[in-house]
């Protein structure tokens, strides 16, 4: 458990210093902004996606170190891959934070699993699924994916 400790502690760190595609996009085709009262961590998602495929990501905000970790790898991990895929990775990170215990989707999670550590302190839950909800508001904002007929 103190290996499996360390390594998380490792990698918020990692993507606390550097987080991964921390900017803005020049062209945006979704964007969303997310709230976590709770904490007080505030995230701003742009994503351009092109035939489907989410060409480029980028996010803004600030937050504690959990949120910009969880924020960085979630932009990591849906960054050229298909719409299906993100609804996919999101699904997959969504059970692994809330449902402690369960069976891992660890194909699709990947480093993702990281994170797994984050459900055993449900104040901070929150904090890891504010990027996830903000890119899953953003995307379900597209008129031409979502079907009212
Ligand atoms: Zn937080």
């Amino acid at each position: 458990m103190a290996g499996l400790s360390d390594l998380y502690q490792e990698i918020l760190l990692e993507h606390n210093s550097k987080p991964h595609n921390f900017k803005t996009l020049e062209e945006v085709s979704h964007t969303s902004e997310g709230y976590n009262p709770l904490c007080g961590d505030q995230i701003s998602l742009f994503l351009k996606v092109v035939d489907g495929v989410i060409d480029d990501v980028g996010f803004q905000g600030t937050g504690c170190a959990i949120s910009r970790a969880s924020a960085s790898m979630m932009t990591q991990s849906i960054k050229g891959q298909t719409l299906e895929k993100a609804e996919e990775i999101f699904e997959a990170f969504h059970y692994m934070i809330t449902e402690p215990g369960g069976e891992l989707d660890l194909d699709t999670l990947g480093d993702l699993e990281t994170l797994s550590g984050v459900n055993e302190y449900p104040t901070r839950i929150k904090c890891a699924i504010l990027a996830w909800h903000t890119m899953k508001a953003a995307l379900s904002d597209d008129s031409t994916a979502v079907s009212t007929e």
